[in-house]
């Protein structure tokens, strides 16, 4: 039997709104055999997962997503089957979210001047302690009436050139996969046709991902369309690269996303979990 399987997810360790334990609760009884959680540069979800999994007869996979700058962008890339306890992955994640709090605040601050009172405190109460993310603050605004919805906010406020927007550097991609690498992991594209690269620019990040011990790319994923999926199958055929497959399901807010619920690999590509042993349950 066929399993199925979902590799990217988030819960409020960061900016999803389910707690580890729904999260896995959900996606058992969404019929998902294998979940990788990747919460945006934190893994402190994993062990709340873990022991509701093994509760409920599911494998978690235990993943995270680390932030990562490539020529000037913001690109994502999801560790898989990561060990949380690593050092070298822990003080790379640590260093993320330091950046993480220092832009927190100065997000405050500029909001703030165009006369967007306490969005920081706002956005730190959406996060309950967890690591502060733009959705945090995409949240508040929309709870104070700023915009319609959380897309909106992104364009209007916390996107490249827009008031709430603070540059900055996150990880560089040789470092990220090498603390991945270092915890085990296997390194995985997150979303690659959502950066709208071109051909040539997606065909050198691809390259240089490679390079650097990267493995797969999420060919399947909930912000592609059914064109995506073919064009990074085409894509991750051409760079010899494994294809993944995850939801990025953040939590039940997103009416139109479920855990799990995902299109078949394309023909042609050889998944990522082709060389894990068998480990679900069923
Ligand atoms: P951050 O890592 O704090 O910069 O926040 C990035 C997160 O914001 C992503 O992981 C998404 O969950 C969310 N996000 C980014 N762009 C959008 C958008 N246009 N609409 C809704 N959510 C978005
Ligand atoms: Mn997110
Ligand atoms: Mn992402
Ligand atoms: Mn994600």
């Amino acid at each position: 039997m066929s399993l199925r399987y979902d590799l990217h997810s988030h819960s409020t360790a960061s900016d999803g709104t389910l707690s580890p334990a729904e999260l896995v609760t959900r996606a058992a009884q969404q019929g998902v055999d294998v979940l990788a959680l990747t919460d945006h540069d934190v893994t402190d979800g994993l062990c709340e997962a873990q022991a509701t999994a093994g509760t409920l007869g599911i494998t978690l996979l235990p993943g995270v997503e680390i932030s990562v700058t490539w020529q000037a962008r913001t690109i994502h890339i999801v560790g898989l089957g990561i060990d949380p306890d690593n050092t070298v992955l822990q003080q790379g994640l640590a260093s993320m979210r330091a950046f993480r709090d220092w832009r927190a605040e100065e997000m405050g601050r500029r909001l703030e001047k165009r006369g967007i009172e306490d969005a920081y405190a706002g956005a730190s109460a959406h996060a309950r302690g967890a690591i502060l993310s733009r959705t945090h603050f995409a949240r508040y605004l929309v709870e104070r009436g700023y915009a319609r919805d959380i897309g909106q906010v992104f364009k209007k406020f916390l996107t490249h050139g827009k008031p709430g927007h603070v540059a900055g550097e996150w990880a560089a991609l040789p470092d990220a996969l090498h603390w991945i690498h270092s915890a085990g992991g296997q390194a995985v594209i997150a979303h690659p046709a959502r950066y709208k690269l071109t051909a040539t620019r997606l065909r050198q990040l691809l390259g240089e991902f490679r390079q650097h011990g990267g493995v797969a790319i999420e060919v399947v994923s909930g912000s592609h369309s059914r064109d995506d999926c073919h064009a990074m199958a085409n894509y991750a055929r051409e760079f010899d690269l494994l294809a993944s497959a995850g939801s990025d399901y953040h939590g039940p807010e997103q009416a139109w996303l479920e855990l799990g619920k995902l299109p078949p690999l394309p023909a042609g590509c050889t998944p990522v979990w082709s060389g894990w042993q068998q480990t679900a349950a069923h």
